[in-house]
């Protein structure tokens, strides 16, 4: 069984880090133009700005576009298949890569409503993950 890889970390995104360990999900807003800003940045990439701020996201927000992984993942994750990797649109406006969790592959829509949810990976590290919100969701709703 292969180590499965974690996402590198820098200093600037070490209050991401710790928070996902409280199971908190944080984002950056830019205080001179507010925009809210992900992945974590130094500046803020809409104007300029020298300094971010860290600020709680919601935690909810809709698919953006995913895949379903069935074939040819990476050896560390032969044992997950199949998984879902998905964009997710934040309600902050920003999006993020990460996995849908908790759903059928089948199940699986483009704007379905999500939540956050956190797996501990290690004593060190927890992933931001996404599954469906609420329990209406269900297959075929955006199809009618
Ligand atoms: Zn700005």
């Amino acid at each position: 069984m292969s180590i499965i890889p974690t996402p590198p970390q820098a200093p600037w995104t070490a209050p991401f880090w710790k928070a996902a360990q409280e199971g908190v999900l944080l984002i950056q807003q830019c205080p001179s133009c507010r925009h809210h800003i992900f992945y974590p940045r130094r500046h803020c990439p809409y104007c300029g700005a020298p300094r971010v701020n860290w600020v709680q996201a919601s935690g909810r927000g809709t698919v953006y576009s995913f895949t379903v992984v069935e074939n040819n993942a990476p050896s560390a994750f032969l044992e997950q298949m199949p998984f879902i990797i998905a964009i997710i649109q934040l309600e902050e406006g920003v999006r993020m890569m990460s996995a849908l969790v908790a759903c059928d592959p089948a199940d699986a829509r483009c704007e379905m409503p999500v939540e956050v949810t956190f797996e501990r990976v290690s004593g060190e590290l927890s992933l931001p993950k996404f599954k469906p919100a609420g329990a209406a969701w269900k297959k075929g709703a955006v199809d009618a």
